[in-house]
């Protein structure tokens, strides 16, 4: 273990706080800087698989990851009516999880390996000799610079590496409702169902006894269902089995188009950028933050293995983004199912689901064992719901 080296790391999301604390436990101080004055997350589910827990364990942040979230053993597609047209078990752990649980652990991890997160901190450039520089002109030096700045990263369009953010035809309204007597009684909280009615749909995934996470999804096209707030009268005519549910859809809720991020390097000097500031994809698999949490922690590994910071990103890349890469074009094939007809779109789940060699395909990802969890044993998930 090397000590003595500085990151100065930009944006407390997934990614910028799972490097920290990554770094920090291989003896770097570090210190993460976030824009906004808090650090709350947008109100969202997020479905963690093992080779997010893998990531989450790796730096202690899993047993308050995914205390009191609910455990999925299976996924449904179902169509408007309630009918189901396709069925998968998960081959792995997986937890829905609120957003809010899941950074609040990881601020929880980085604070306790002992990286200083300061807030209304908003960086504007940075240069690959790891020098980063703020609002009101503040510049600081460091040995590296990690740019976690999210989708819209200004760090990503200082540096000059090309890149190109390419438009999903889909995007989806989020939003966190209360889960009823009723729905918690009921096996169907032991999935995540995905309604389906033309190009629109609808994710049901319970995260917690008392919380449900509804994601709305359809074509950025589709002026009234992308309207907030939530037009109930048409999503009901299009799901009439969710009729009640669709009835309690208030409060703050979000539309997102989806977005794919493709850098041609992902690092230049001593400056490397990751999570969705390099690599953004379609939430279809729930593997975007999974990526930038497995990136970063493998980021901290390679300073470990190779002592020049520039080599090390280079070696980084080199291992992690053929992972990156085929989860992003999956989560945009996914995307463009959107728009085939429905018959043609279930039995491509069907198959995807039931041919072994396309199933495995499809969970690539969540099967990876990441860089750095290597020697990581399996989950004590008494943590989490199992029902
Ligand atoms: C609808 C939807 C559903 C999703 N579902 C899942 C899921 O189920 N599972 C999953 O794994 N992933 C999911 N994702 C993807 C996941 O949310 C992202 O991949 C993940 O949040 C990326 O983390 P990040 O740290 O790279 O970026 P962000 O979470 O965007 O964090 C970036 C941080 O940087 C801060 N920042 C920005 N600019 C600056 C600046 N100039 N200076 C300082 N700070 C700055 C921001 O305020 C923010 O806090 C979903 C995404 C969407 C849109």
């Amino acid at each position: 273990m090397r000590r003595g080296r500085h990151a100065e790391i930009v944006g407390a999301g997934m990614a910028g706080l799972t490097a920290a604390a990554a770094l920090c436990q291989r003896g770097w101080t570090v210190r993460v800087h976030e824009r906004t004055p808090g650090l709350r997350a947008v109100g969202s589910g997020l479905s963690i698989f093992e080779n997010a827990l893998r990531v989450l364990r790796a730096i202690g942040a899993e047993n308050d990851a995914v205390r009191g979230a609910r455990r999925g053993y299976e996924r449904e597609t179902r169509d408007g009516h309630g009918r189901t047209t396709s069925r998968m078990k998960y081959a792995t752990t997986m937890f829905e999880i609120t957003r809010q649980q899941v950074l609040a652990a990881l601020v929880s991890a980085a604070q306790r390996a002992g990286a200083e997160i300061v807030t209304s901190s908003t960086a504007t450039t940075a240069g690959p000799d790891a020098t980063v520089t703020f609002e009101g002109d503040r510049v600081l030096r460091a040995d590296l610079v990690i740019a976690a700045d999210g989708v819209h990263s200004r760090i990503r369009e200082s540096l000059g590496i090309p890149w190109r953010r390419r438009w999903l035809r889909d995007g989806a309204i989020r939003i966190m409702i209360d889960r009823t007597p009723h729905e918690l009684a009921h096996p169907d909280g032991r999935k995540n169902v995905e309604y389906w009615s033309g190009h629109r749909r609808i994710l049901v995934a319970p995260c917690s006894d008392t919380e449900l996470y509804v994601a709305l999804t359809t074509l950025d096209s589709d002026d009234r269902a992308k309207r907030l707030p939530i037009d109930k009268a048409l999503w009901t005519e299009a799901f009439p089995c969710l009729e009640h549910l669709i009835a309690r859809l208030d409060g703050e809720a979000r539309w997102d188009r989806f977005q794919v991020i493709r850098m041609k390097r992902w690092s230049k000097g001593r400056v490397a950028v990751v999570g969705d500031a390099a690599h953004a994809m379609a939430p279809n698999l729930g593997q975007g933050g999974a990526c930038a949490m497995m990136n970063a922690l493998s980021l901290a590994v390679s300073l470990e293995r190779i002592d020049d910071v520039p080599s090390a990103l280079l070696a980084w890349e080199r291992r992690e983004r053929p992972l990156t890469d085929h989860t992003q074009r999956l989560s945009s094939l996914y995307s463009a199912l959107t728009t085939w007809p429905d018959g043609l779109r279930n039995a491509a789940f069907w198959l995807t689901f039931h041919v072994k060699w396309l199933r495995r395909r499809y969970m690539r990802t969540t099967l990876h064992v990441p860089t750095g969890t290597e020697h990581c044993g399996a989950g004590n998930h008494a943590a989490g719901r199992t029902a």
